[in-house]
């Protein structure tokens, strides 16, 4: 699923249109990516041009005049690019916007996205901070460890409420920068230390995925992924996916599991239980 340098990415690719007009919305309105949001709602765009776009955690959201936001979620196959404006529709493309010269299109074939329309004033000012932002400080850090202290680290960096945008292969990514299995109790760790080895990784994939990748690819480096150019060698990232990886650091085989309901790539000997 697509984690929070992948949302940046895909928000580039709409984002090079902003300012121009949209001319008319196509949707496939039966598909599940309008359960929150009728697609005939989506006419509303119509004559309007997007003026701003922001990411937040795995969200997109796209501001159009008289404070219309279009939320989107890429779910676990949603890819956002920009066709010409002789664009052939694809069968997964579920929503078109059309400009004068071009149009952004959304495509998701298994349909996990999601479309959400808000006409309230900056609608992602009541979610949790991003691990990039500076709101997200150690302080909060410590106040997340007090309260959630008992979730295993992995458990803790996936939740949503906590670290918006991380998703599975940056929290092993995480657990393996810090050196600790991936089931401790999150209370054992101090905030601080914590909160840089997220930030690391959070800061660290945002430039080696969103600045490095101008263009979507066909061919990702995970199913559902359009993402070519990934994060260096030095990174677990670049072992995790296949059986027999070996840790970067170390050369033992990872290990591999099922932690807080998630398939979990770990070292053994460089992560302390
Ligand atoms: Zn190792």
């Amino acid at each position: 699923m697509p984690e929070l340098a992948e949302v940046e990415l895909a928000r580039r690719q709409w984002a090079v249109c902003e300012g121009e007009e949209v001319v008319s919305v196509q949707s496939h309105g039966k598909t599940r990516i309008y359960r929150d949001c009728p697609a005939p709602a989506l006419r509303e765009l119509r004559g309007k041009s997007i003026q701003s776009s922001r990411a937040h955690g795995k969200r997109m959201f796209f501001t159009f005049e008289d404070e219309l936001h279009l939320e989107l979620h890429l779910g676990m196959t949603g890819k956002l690019y920009v066709s010409s404006a002789s664009h052939e529709e694809h069968r997964h493309d579920h929503l078109i916007l059309w400009l004068k010269e071009s149009c952004l299109v959304f495509s998701d074939y298994r349909q996990f996205g999601r479309v959400m329309l808000h006409d309230v004033c900056a609608p992602w000012e009541s979610l949790p901070p991003q691990p990039q932002d500076d709101a997200f400080t150690q302080k909060y850090v410590q106040q997340k460890i007090e309260r959630h202290g008992r979730k295993p680290l992995k458990a803790f960096l996936l939740d949503q409420t906590i670290c918006p945008g991380v998703g599975n292969w940056m929290a092993d990514e995480i657990c393996w920068k810090l050196a600790l299995h991936p089931a401790i109790p999150t209370a054992k760790l101090n905030a601080s230390s914590l909160r840089k080895a997220i930030r690391f990784v959070t800061l660290g994939a945002l430039k080696h995925i969103a600045d490095k990748n101008s263009k979507p690819s066909l061919d990702g480096f995970a199913p559902g992924s359009y993402v070519a150019q990934v994060p260096p060698k030095s990174w677990l990232f670049q072992y995790r996916w296949k059986a027999g990886g070996h840790c970067p650091k170390c050369k033992v085989e990872l290990e591999r599991g099922t932690i807080a309901t998630r398939t979990t790539a770990w070292c053994a000997k460089c992560q302390r239980e």
